[in-house]
């Protein structure tokens, strides 16, 4: 049925080699105070690629010490402003310059199209870097009005150690989203990488090294979540949490944070993302969209377009090619030219994708394509097409984080609406339609962070991205990601001598 069982073949040796596999603290690469040390898995074998310092509460310790000793009497938030964005543009250049190297490692570590790393990921990662260098210098506080005889100032001033928790879907990329606007604004940095995947964060950091940050302000600590994670988010001496995960983790690091110091805490959390395809779309153009939105990535992305609604009077037409579509996707080894979709990341979400499939089938929607494993090693999953799906199923409620979707027919915009609103999450949405008003009153009604109109997955630099409801609190990227990271402070002076008396 599909062409693409490639990934029977046997894999292609990457082109790198694992050189970081030990903690970062204080600006030397350490091993864990256990002693300790865990596999990363290839995810196109199961196999062990390297084992990694397993970083854990006492590690945590050490690292924060660094960060809290960094940040308390160490340059970087006494350098100017300009001097640090320097750094980061340093650090941005070298990175473009090691672009396939840490694209290679990414995609071994992750599974993801090498093609992917290497032309998008990567340099998005610079662009991100060189986003935030150019806020270093800009960031500044204001003078505002009294009734008195006051002088006022509103400080903008780092907030102090900042940790950061990622996961294993876009490894650099989200290390770029915590790590760039935190050290932009001066603070320093306890960075707890997905244990799925810790081996880029590790190369890039010695790039940053290279590139003048001072000991201390950057510690990255590989490891597992109960453990190094939840050590991070209770620790007393961290003074801002930033967190991107799953809705479950995430109301349990809030919970750890504010029973330990009350730390502020930024949360990137899951979705269930509707696509909308009206009745005037161009078929075609829709199912390519559609397409893309959700298997992007495996489908392991949080505002993945997981929920295709379409206009019934199109809807037949569309099912028909969207399977065409995705019969034709080219499923493989993640370092071969061509291919869009690699495994996915381990068993454990093998397992769990495996499952809402089963559960699809067994509660009586239609599977129309796909839905098997394919090949025997790695974890490579059939392009799936879900019909006929009620919206209270497991299928269209959860969020499956793999190459499966589920199409819905809809007849009115006020039903769509209510529909695509019907979701404890809010990440994300799109919307595809030639009419301007409808446009105008989809991006309005949906209660979600992002709208995507005749796009989606667009991701620039200064556009703020973050979740309505269940999934998430706050934003990263653009202007109000700085906000995370400062504090402000008023500072009120007497005047003896108002200037006009
Ligand atoms: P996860 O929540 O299991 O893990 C995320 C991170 O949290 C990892 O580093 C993990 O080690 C750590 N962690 C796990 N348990 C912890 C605990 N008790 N205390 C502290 N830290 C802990 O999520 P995952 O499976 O790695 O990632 C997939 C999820 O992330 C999906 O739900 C996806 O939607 C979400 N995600 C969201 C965004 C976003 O920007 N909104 C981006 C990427 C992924």
């Amino acid at each position: 049925m599909f062409s693409s069982a490639v990934a029977a073949e046997e894999p292609i040796t990457p082109p790198v080699q694992v050189e970081y596999t030990q903690l970062l603290i204080g600006g030397k690469y350490v091993d864990s105070a256990s002693g300790k040390t865990f596999p990363t898995l290839d995810p196109r074998t199961g196999e062990v690629i390297a084992h990694v310092a397993e970083g854990d509460a006492e590690d945590i310790n050490r690292a924060v010490s660094a960060a809290r000793k960094a940040f308390d009497d160490g340059p970087w938030p006494r350098m100017t402003a300009y001097e640090r964005s320097r750094i980061l543009y340093r650090f941005a250049d070298l990175v473009e310059k090691h672009n396939d190297e840490l694209a290679a490692l990414e995609t071994w570590d992750n599974g993801k199209p090498y093609e992917q790393a290497s032309l998008a990921e990567i340099p998005m990662f610079v662009r991100l870097m060189r986003y935030y260098a150019g806020w270093a210098d800009k960031i500044h506080g204001l003078v505002v009005p009294a009734d008195g005889p006051h002088h006022v100032q509103v400080l903008h001033e780092p907030i102090g150690v900042a940790g950061q928790i990622i996961p294993w879907n876009f490894p650099l990329l989200m290390y770029a989203w915590k790590v760039g606007p935190a050290l932009a604004c001066g603070n320093t940095v306890v960075l707890k990488t997905a244990e799925q995947t810790p081996l880029s964060a590790l190369l890039v950091s010695k790039l940053f090294l290279e590139a003048g940050l001072p000991a201390g302000v950057l510690n990255v600590i590989s490891g597992y979540g109960p453990t190094a994670g939840a050590a991070l988010a209770s620790h007393m001496d961290v003074d801002k949490l930033a967190f991107t995960g799953s809705t479950v983790t995430g109301q349990a690091v809030l919970n750890l944070a504010s029973k330990s110091n009350l730390k502020p805490v930024t949360l990137e959390l899951g979705g269930k993302s509707p696509f909308i395809i009206c009745e005037d779309a161009d078929v075609d153009q829709a199912v390519e969209l559609a397409h893309f939105a959700l298997f992007f990535n495996q489908g392991q992305c949080c505002c993945a377009g997981s929920r295709t609604f379409v206009h019934e009077r199109i809807y037949d037409e569309f099912l028909e090619k969207a399977k065409a579509r995705a019969m034709k996707r080219v499923v493989g080894d993640p370092f071969k030219k061509g291919v869009e979709q690699g495994p996915q990341i381990d068993l454990e979400q093998f397992n769990k994708i495996m499952g809402y499939i089963k559960s699809g089938v067994d509660s009586g929607a239609t599977l129309e394509l796909g839905g098997e494993r394919i090949g025997t090693k790695g974890y490579y999953i059939q392009p799936t097409i879900f019909s006929n799906t009620k919206d209270s199923m497991p299928i269209a409620t959860d969020e499956i984080f793999g190459p499966v979707q589920t199409v819905f027919k809809f007849k009115d915009l006020n039903e769509v609406i209510q529909r695509a609103n019907a979701s404890r999450y809010g990440l994300a949405a799109g919307v595809f339609t030639k009419n301007i008003d409808t446009a105008n009153t989809l991006s309005r009604a949906l209660r979600v962070g992002t709208v995507w109109v005749n796009c989606f997955d667009v991701f620039d630099a200064a556009i703020p991205f973050g979740g309505y409801k269940m999934s998430g609190v706050g934003r990263e990227k653009g202007i109000q990601s700085l906000s995370n990271y400062l504090q402000v402070k008023a500072v009120v002076q007497h005047l003896r001598n108002p200037a006009w008396l």
